[in-house]
């Protein structure tokens, strides 16, 4: 999921940069959007399924006076695909409105959400997020922020989120940093967004990340940063974010998205020389900045060899094995004649059920190339994630049912080569302890880790 928040201290209408903030996050989730603000003391929410331009209004929204707001474009992960599971949620319950928008996974919602219902909480929806809410609400006597802060100590796993409260939008991170939220400035206006890139687009300059475990409060008086009670034992900022989900003209936690993928593609180079009369490919959009990274270290020529329909939206969104496959075929079509009689080098990022990479491979091939190797630049996904990327279970994970040789058949490449967790690492320019790799390694957060606040 993507998130934004904005704040003028000036008093300035900010549903307009919210949508455009919107636009700019919609490649972290394409199901539903949404904008909440408050106004005469009461939260309002506008929300729809689709892509922004089909969730919202753009001339409506510019025309809310409203100087605080937060937005969402959600990404199916915990939660059906409902309307009602859309973001942001909010309500005004005995202490002032709140809308929250997040993204992540909470690790312990099922706990939190049946102790809350046995207490007397009504859950409108199946989405962890309204925990956070619920758990605000049963504490009738405490001011919104302290609320918000308490609550934030009861819950485990990744939340990178944007939340509004009468007149203060407020931004917080888990103490483990997995999902990504930066924090921008245009004159008295503050922004926050899932990523650096949503800044450019309504003219704000980006000033920093939020650091894992801190909390921002942004209202008339600026910027206030306070921090969560509890630190985590070490950082693990999502590595997936680099290989694949983030925009690439985004600064995560001090890496450029654009340089990891390019030193992705070099390691490939390294792991292995490219034959003679090769030519190297990306998978659009996800593997070209490897593919690039890995023409220029091996000094091969980069072809714009896979065409890609810009108008079908990310294979993986789709939500049935079927559409996924036909989804497949719709968007990549070969370069006709680039391939003939050459080795064919291909980037992607990433295999998960296995699908794209043997369409990819027979669809090369039958465009006339000799041998096809695919590279990949990201290590086997062979865990699932539980921290708010949707990959699949094991059983439908191909690399954690298969070994690389087996894949290799399955795929029907004549090799296939991946990257290991500690070039993963290197490419990104971050120490492995401050990364999540658990989807590559199994290394989950374990209930020490988590901190065992599942007691209310
Ligand atoms: P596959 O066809 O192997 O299931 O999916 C691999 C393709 O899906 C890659 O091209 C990659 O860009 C994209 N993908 C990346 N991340 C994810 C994810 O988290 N889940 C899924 N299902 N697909 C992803
Ligand atoms: Fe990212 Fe993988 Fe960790 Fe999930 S398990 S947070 S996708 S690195
Ligand atoms: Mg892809």
């Amino acid at each position: 999921c993507g998130v934004f928040g904005a704040y003028s201290a000036s008093g300035a209408p900010v549903l307009e940069d919210v949508y455009l903030g919107l636009s700019a996050l919609q490649h972290r989730g394409q199901l539903s959007a949404g904008v909440a603000w408050t106004q005469g003391g009461s939260v309002h929410i506008k929300k729809g399924l689709g892509l922004v331009h089909e969730a919202l209004q753009q001339n409506e929204l510019a025309e809310i006076e409203a100087h605080a707001a937060i937005g969402h474009v959600r990404y199916a992960t915990a939660g059906g695909t409902e309307r009602e599971n859309s973001q942001p949620l909010g309500a005004n319950y005995a202490q002032g409105p709140v809308a929250i928008a997040h993204n992540g996974n909470l690790t312990n919602a099922t706990a939190l959400s049946s102790y809350l219902a046995n207490r007397g909480a009504i859950f409108q929806t199946t989405c962890d997020t309204e925990t956070i809410i619920q758990l605000m609400a049963h504490q009738p006597s405490t001011v919104q922020l302290e609320a918000l802060e308490n609550a934030l100590t009861k819950i485990t796993g990744a939340y990178s989120i944007a939340v509004l409260f009468e007149d203060c939008l407020i931004a917080a991170r888990d103490p483990w940093g997995f999902r990504p939220l930066a924090l921008g400035r245009r004159g008295d206006d503050y922004f926050v967004a899932s990523e650096s890139c949503a800044f450019e687009i309504i003219g704000a300059e980006f000033l920093r990340d939020v650091e894992a475990g801190e909390i921002l409060v942004i209202d008339r008086r600026g910027v206030i940063s306070r921090r969560l009670p509890i630190t985590a034992q070490r950082l693990r900022h999502c590595s997936f974010e680099y290989v694949y989900f983030a925009r690439p003209d985004s600064v995560i936690d001090g890496r450029s998205v654009y340089a990891a993928r390019k030193n992705l593609g070099a390691c490939l180079a390294r792991g292995g020389k490219c034959p003679q009369n090769s030519i190297v490919a990306g998978m659009p959009d996800s593997g070209t900045l490897a593919a690039l990274g890995l023409a220029q270290e091996a000094g091969v020529p980069f072809e714009a060899g896979v065409v890609r329909n810009r108008y079908v939206g990310r294979t993986f969104i789709q939500p049935t094995q079927r559409v996924r496959e036909a989804g497949v075929k719709i968007k990549l079509n070969p370069q006709p004649g680039i391939f003939d009689g050459k080795e064919a080098v291909i980037v992607d990022d990433s295999i998960v059920r296995g699908t794209t990479a043997g369409r990819t491979v027979s669809t090369i091939r039958g465009a006339g190339a000799k041998k096809v190797h695919m590279r990949i630049a990201s290590p086997p996904v062979r865990y699932p994630c539980y921290y708010g990327i949707d990959t699949p279970s094991s059983e439908e994970l191909i690399a954690a049912q298969s070994d690389i040789e087996e894949l290799r058949v399955k795929i029907g490449a004549d090799t296939l080569r991946y990257i290991s967790c500690e070039e993963l690492c290197e490419s990104i320019g971050l120490p492995r302890e401050e990364l999540c790799t658990a989807c590559f390694d199994g290394g989950y957060l374990d209930e020490e880790e988590s901190g065992g606040r599942l007691e209310v």
